[in-house]
């Protein structure tokens, strides 16, 4: 494997697991990183699928919510939230993409909106929008895709 797709796994699999820990805050789960490793065996195949989609990625957030996306030292989201600066950057990223593309009131608009026109009953979590994991079985992947694509890039540039 070359180290750009070591590392472009390295970054899924964190992915994978932030997704799955900031899920599990809100549900009662006891061991996350089974669920984290399954989406993450699986997240490269669909990853290539998604690339085959006519779709601009300027922003280069597609494929697992926005990983190694960053915004440049000392720049806050527009919400005005900014991460901890004593933590590690490690640490920095993981904040950054929980609130970008999650918690923020703009994500969190976007988040409403999918809900809101998804199936009775169904449950938004991180790992189905940065993830691409389909929220329920009547939803084609294709389709979950694109609402995908279009929510990380919405969620991207909002402000
Ligand atoms: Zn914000």
């Amino acid at each position: 494997m070359q180290p750009s797709q070591t590392a472009r796994m390295e970054a899924w699999q964190q992915c994978a697991e932030s997704a799955v820990i900031l899920a599990a805050l809100t549900q009662l789960q006891e061991d996350p990183r089974p669920t984290a490793l399954a989406i993450a065996e699986v997240l490269p195949a669909q990853v290539r699928q998604v690339w085959r989609l006519p779709w601009e990625n300027k922003h280069g957030v597609v494929g697992a919510g926005g990983h190694g996306w960053h915004m440049k030292r000392g720049t806050t989201c527009p919400c005005g939230w900014q991460h901890a600066a004593a933590s590690s950057r490690y640490t920095q990223a993981l904040q950054l993409r929980e609130h970008f593309f999650w918690t923020c009131t703009g994500a969190s608009a976007i988040r409403r909106a999918i809900k809101h026109n998804s199936p009775e009953g169904v449950q938004l979590l991180p790992q189905h929008v940065w993830l691409l994991v389909q929220p329920c079985q009547t939803v084609r992947k294709e389709v979950w895709y694109a609402v995908c694509l279009a929510a990380l890039t919405a969620m991207h540039v909002k402000s």
